[in-house]
C-alpha cells in the first residue's frame, strides 16, 4: 500500500519539479528579455532602453524628439532636461530641450 503511494507519487513529484523550474527559467528569460522601468511621465512600464513609454513619446513634439534621438555630448543634457520639465509638471507638448 505504501510502496504504491510512494510509486504513484514519485512521477507526480518529478512533473512538479520540472514545472517550477520551466516557470523559474521562463520568468528569468523575460527579465532580461523586457527589462522595464516607469515612464517618467505616466508610470507606464516601458523598456528601461527608451526614455518615454511609445504614448508619452508620440505626444512629444517631433523637434524635441529629434533633440532627445540625437547621441552626442550632449544627449545626457538633455535628458536631464526633460525629466526636470515632466517633473516640473510641464505638459509633454509644451517640452523643449537643447537643440
Ligand atoms: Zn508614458
Amino acid at each position: 500500500m505504501i510502496s504504491a503511494l510512494v510509486g504513484a507519487a514519485c512521477p507526480l513529484i518529478f512533473a512538479v519539479a520540472v514545472l517550477a523550474i520551466c516557470a523559474l527559467l521562463h520568468r528569468d528569460r523575460r527579465r532580461t528579455a523586457m527589462a522595464t522601468t516607469p515612464c517618467r511621465s505616466c508610470r507606464t512600464p516601458k523598456p528601461s532602453r527608451i526614455y518615454l513609454c511609445a504614448g508619452c513619446w508620440a505626444a512629444l513634439t517631433a523637434e524635441t524628439r529629434r533633440s532627445l534621438n540625437r547621441r552626442d555630448s550632449k544627449a545626457l543634457a538633455r535628458l536631464r532636461e526633460l525629466h526636470q520639465q515632466i517633473d516640473a509638471g510641464v505638459p509633454l507638448a509644451e517640452i523643449g530641450v537643447t537643440p
